[in-house]
């Protein structure tokens, strides 16, 4: 039986809804390739969170956050390099102020136009999303582990750990309001996002990862916005790290054991599937072992 089709990985902004008082999320309404993305406003300027893939769902980002900002001065962040998530930035170019972290831009001229090449390979919808797309650098970057923007009246802080689920992720953190964006350092009903592409890309730290996840829920985040999946609370974080130290120890286990990676992939991937019957993209469970298995 042939698969579905997926949907177009189109944004549609006419699902905006504000999340908390001047906090807007565009949501991904679970359509793959889609991501959530966050609009933040201050007195004097509102910060983006993430364009969607191309340069049409960019622009019509664009066009959504300048209605909501008023007259308020644009700010442009990225919660990594992928393309789902800031490749539609050509669209904000000169138009807002582009700001990424040092190994975010380092990571994006380093791997920008291959993954441009792979996710054109995912098929007809994925390759018109992408057309026309260039890469785009920042305007400014950070250096260091976190900054702090000041958006009039609101404080913004941008953080990130070195490799993780790639080497620039980035989560935006609203300390007062207590609300987090994640970036795929978090999905909601998803299987988390394993991208263990060795030779090709081996950027990748499990352990570094669920450290992060387990020091965010620390903060106590009241509203926590994933990379993809529905908005909700801590519980988001926790679900996540539970899942990758368990994966972690099961495959550990079965490598001690003897079981090539193979093996396990067969064996302990549709068992992992039927534990979780009701999250989406269970093709990454195999990614996951396969980076476990390579650990141990
Ligand atoms: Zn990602």
């Amino acid at each position: 039986m042939a698969e579905p089709t997926p949907p177009p990985p189109i944004v549609d902004v006419s699902f905006m809804r504000e999340i908390a008082s001047g906090v807007y999320v565009i949501p991904d309404r679970r359509v793959p390739l889609d991501p959530n993305i966050g609009v933040v406003l201050g007195d004097d300027a509102a910060l983006v969170i993430d364009t969607g893939m191309g340069p049409k769902n960019g622009a019509a980002v664009f066009e959504a956050a300048k209605r909501v900002a008023g007259g308020r001065r644009l700010i442009l962040t990225i919660t990594h390099f992928h393309p789902e998530h800031g490749f539609g930035a050509q669209a904000f170019k000169g138009k807002a102020h582009i700001f990424y972290n040092a190994a975010q831009r380092d990571e994006l001229a380093a791997k920008g136009e291959a993954y441009l090449g792979m996710f054109r390979g995912f098929g007809a919808g994925v390759a018109a999303a992408l057309e026309g797309t260039t890469l785009v650098m920042a305007d400014e970057t950070y250096a260091g582990s976190s900054t702090t923007l000041d958006l009039g009246g609101r404080s913004v802080e941008l953080r990130t750990w070195g490799l993780a689920h790639t080497n620039g992720d980035q989560v935006v953190w609203l300390a007062a309001e207590k609300i987090l964006f994640t970036g795929d350092l978090a999905e909601e009903r998803i299987f988390p996002i394993f991208p263990w592409f060795p030779p090709d890309d081996a950027d990748l730290d499990g352990a570094r990862w669920a450290s992060i996840l387990g020091e965010m829920e620390s903060w106590r985040p009241k509203i926590v916005v994933p990379g993809h999946g529905d908005v909700g609370g801590a519980e988001v974080l926790i679900t996540v790290r539970t899942y990758m130290l368990d994966l972690a120890k099961r495959v550990a286990e079965r490598r001690k054991a003897g079981e090539p990676a193979d093996q396990i992939v067969a064996s302990l991937g549709p068992v992992i599937r039927a534990e979780h019957p009701d999250w989406s993209s269970p093709e990454w469970i195999d990614f996951a072992i396969r980076y476990y298995a390579s650990r141990s």
